[in-house]
């Protein structure tokens, strides 16, 4: 019997990092190091209607707990799976008579498995639930705040015929859950759902350049035969090639950031200083802030002024955005690329921060020619800033294909679309959702190509009769989080 990978990694005392987590084999690109399910995972309070609370799929129809009338499943396969930690959450809430918030419903969730293993070393974890880190004695008096109020609502949610907790063990379980809470996206990884506990994946330090990756998987009921329907879980990835020995290490935040803001973001979040090559000698830093070169180099105090700018502009930008009025996002855009364009570099973050907006953002407008340009642009930066196998990376130049394809452009979108096909296989593997739309759109796109070689005049002919008689896909509705930390933490 498999442990799910785990007996090819081990704890070990991470110098200056407490502890970590080492391979004791050898990992190639790709390679599936291990795969955890949740210790225990809750929806977010705002999507509990409309996510599966087992699989955390995005579903149209979603089957009703009929006890509690709270929980939500695509089908009698998620809700018989559920059932077992659903049980007493179920009869709490009835109990209680409304539903506690998602952070209550976590520790609850995590405390009612205790109670029923026990709080030693579960199955196929390294390490237990008591071991975990906290880092509550960080903690600022916000945050002690909140905490306080926390334990206070469970308390009145947690009921009397459970296993009673001491007030430090509670405490500690929030603690858990600040720090360790990892955030669950939806099957097409376009939106933050749910937060879940994976103890062995906690164990995993951070680096900005990190070996490994990880990534959500939903799981799979869709076989006729359920030998072969596979569960909700994470995978710890292998981006590069590690060796027996290596630690393995996963970014806890996006790398398009410069060193000190990302160090700034860590320390503020997870209470470490970053020791990690890149942040020790600042590597790429000079690419993110690069400025124009050559015969009109612009002056430092214009470099300052558009860095300003695009500040001011990315605020008002956001505030647009969630308010839904994309035509002022899509002004406010141009304005802005009109500023930078003769000062700032090509891989410059500021440049790309704009450039990805206004792609995504006209994508879903179908104006597809300009949001191909600009996405062309961003895609060549990231080229220049990311990892070659970072999952930012991926799902940016499938985006970028996607808008290519849509603009006519099918040679350059083939070009991307293969590339994104490329790296998600080593971030998401072959049979993540993602990764099987990619394949789908590859193969049309390769179709579709091969007749703009052999005919272009009736390729046109074709693409316009199709797009008459067939509504474009429309984008996915641009979304603030494009992307979402790894843990889930408030900013
Ligand atoms: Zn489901
Ligand atoms: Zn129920
Ligand atoms: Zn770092």
């Amino acid at each position: 019997m498999t442990k799910g990978g785990m007996e090819s990694v081990e704890v070990f005392p991470a110098e200056g990092k407490g502890r970590g987590l080492r391979a004791q084999k050898e990992f190639l690109p790709g390679d599936v190091i291990f795969a955890e399910p949740a210790y225990a995972a809750v929806v977010f309070d705002s999507l509990t209607h409309i996510v599966c609370h087992t699989c955390f799929k995005r579903q149209e129809r979603l089957h009703r707990c009929g006890q509690c009338k709270f929980a939500y499943y695509c089908d009698r396969t998620c809700q018989r799976v559920a059932w077992l930690d659903h049980k007493s959450e179920c009869s709490a809430i009835k109990r209680h008579g409304k539903v506690p918030t998602e952070n209550i419903r976590l520790a609850a969730r995590i405390m009612w498995k205790m109670e029923r293993e026990g709080s030693g070393l579960a199955e196929g974890c390294l390490v237990s639930i008591d071991d975990l880190q906290n880092h509550v004695e960080n903690f600022g008096e916000e945050e002690k705040k909140e905490l306080h109020a926390d334990v206070e609502s469970f308390l009145e949610f947690w009921p009397p015929q459970s296993q009673q907790f001491g007030m430090q063990f509670i405490s500690h379980i929030f603690g858990v859950i600040n720090c360790n809470g990892f955030t669950l996206s939806d099957q097409r990884g376009l939106q933050a759902v749910g937060v879940g506990i994976f103890p062995n994946l906690c164990q995993a330090n951070h680096d900005c350049w990190p070996n490994c990756t990880v990534i959500f998987n939903n799981g799979n009921h869709e076989a006729v035969r359920s030998m072969f329907h596979t569960q909700m879980r994470i995978e710890l990835r292998a981006l590069s090639k590690i060796s027996p020995g290596d630690e393995l290490t996963v970014s806890y935040v996006d790398f398009l950031n410069v060193s000190e803001e990302r160090r700034k973001q860590l320390k503020k979040q997870y209470y470490f200083d970053c020791t990690c090559e890149h942040c020790k000698k600042q590597i790429k830093d000079d690419l993110m802030l690069a400025v124009k070169e050559g015969e009109h180099k612009p002056s430092a105090e214009m470099v300052k002024e558009v860095i300003q700018f695009s500040k001011d502009t990315l605020e008002k930008i956001n505030k647009a955005r969630l308010e839904g009025v994309y035509h002022e996002v899509v002004r406010l855009c141009r304005e802005c690329l009109k500023k930078q364009e003769p000062v700032l570099g090509e891989t410059n973050i500021y440049l790309l921060r704009i450039l990805s907006i206004a792609s995504e953002v006209l994508s879903y407008l179908q104006m597809f020619e300009e949001a191909a340009d600009y996405a062309k642009r961003m895609v060549d930066g990231y080229l220049k800033i990311y990892h070659p196998n970072n999952a930012q990376l991926g799902m940016a130049v499938m985006r970028a294909g996607v808008t290519h394809w849509h603009a006519g452009l099918i040679e350059a979108g083939h070009g991307m679309i293969c590339k994104a096909y490329a790296i998600l296989l080593v971030t998401h593997g072959p049979s993540h959702p993602i990764t099987k739309d990619l394949e789908v759109m590859r193969v049309q796109t390769e179709m579709e190509l091969r007749m703009f070689q052999q005919n272009e005049l009736m390729y046109y002919k074709m693409r316009e009769a199709a797009l008459k008689n067939q509504k474009i896909q429309v984008m996915p509705e641009p979304t603030t989080e494009t992307s979402p930390s790894l843990f889930h933490k408030k900013e």
